[in-house]
């Protein structure tokens, strides 16, 4: 079936409605474009699990900050509407910025768990994410809603989110996709050229490096984190944004146990990725 594409807040509410009446059940998966095969996983879980899907394509203005990419982050709908379309998604919501953001008097905010990671380092941009999300949820009414562990932090944010907001949605956490190499897919990943595409790999191997040292005893955050900084000082074009070992409430810890959450984010060049690993889980790279 062709996928449809909705443009106003009040024919996406039409939509649900009209699932809701016939007693549908409802997948959401929310992104920003510029799709990839993670995307991909995320829509095919979606379509798998619910009998009617939604994706939101929405390059939100409000979670980026004055010095970021919001400008150039690419924006490919039509190549995007084949994938979501080749997926069996039902429907494509993708508003216009004044849509949402326009005369906005209001703003989810949420404490503690952005105070780490790319909280800290991008001071609004989660207040951004859970305002969009919450009003998202609230046009599109889903009753499972599907993100990656790409963004761990921000899983864990929308988590919390439902649960103090009690938003009546099943937050699905989805694996991580990977190309070939290890490299975690990304929609930036576009904006690397081909020295910094290699140069790329440097987080996962890093990774790989400190996992392989947990699994071998080795429980000091320090030990681990110091074994992912001096992989990452090897590639002269990385910047180190953060290198961090977290539990579940975002904040460090200082020795490591399952489910710890080993997280970084590195500019290549201009561009900056981000990667993680839960310790405990299977690493598939
Ligand atoms: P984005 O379009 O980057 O905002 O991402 C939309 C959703 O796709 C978020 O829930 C991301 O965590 C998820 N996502 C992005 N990249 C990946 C990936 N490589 N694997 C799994 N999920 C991903």
């Amino acid at each position: 079936m062709k996928v449809k594409l909705i443009e106003t807040i009040e024919e996406m509410r039409a939509f649900s409605k009209d699932a809701k009446k016939r007693n549908l059940s409802i997948g959401y998966v929310p992104t920003m474009g510029a799709l990839h095969e993670g995307h991909v996983s995320l829509m095919d879980a979606a379509v798998k699990q619910n009998d009617v899907s939604v994706m939101t394509i929405f390059v939100n203005p409000i979670q980026f900050g004055p010095n970021e990419d919001f400008e150039k982050y690419p924006r490919t709908l039509e190549a995007d509407l084949e994938k979501a379309e080749k997926a069996g998604i039902d429907a494509v919501f993708f508003p216009a910025a004044k849509e949402l953001t326009a005369n906005l008097y209001s703003y989810v905010d949420i404490n503690n768990l952005q105070n780490n990671l790319c909280g800290l380092k991008r001071p609004g941009h989660f207040r951004g994410v859970c305002t969009i999300v919450s009003k998202f949820f609230n046009i599109i009414q889903p009753d499972n809603a599907y993100f990656g562990k790409k963004d761990i932090q921000q899983l864990y944010i929308i988590k919390q989110m439902v649960k103090d907001l009690n938003f009546d949605i099943n937050i699905v956490p989805c694996d991580i996709v990977r190309e070939y190499d290890g490299l975690a897919m990304s929609s930036r990943n576009r904006y690397l050229s081909e020295s910094e595409r290699k140069d790329a790999l440097i987080l996962s191997q890093a990774i790989k490096k400190a996992v392989y040292l947990q699994e071998q005893g080795e429980t000091s955050a320090n030990v681990l984190i110091n074994c992912v900084r001096t992989e990452i000082e090897k590639i002269a074009c990385a910047k180190i944004d953060y290198i961090s070992i977290v539990n579940e409430q975002m904040q460090d810890v200082s020795f490591v146990e399952n489910k710890n959450i080993l997280a970084l984010a590195i500019y290549i060049g201009k561009t900056r990725l981000i990667d993680n690993h839960i310790f405990g889980e299977t690493l598939c790279f």
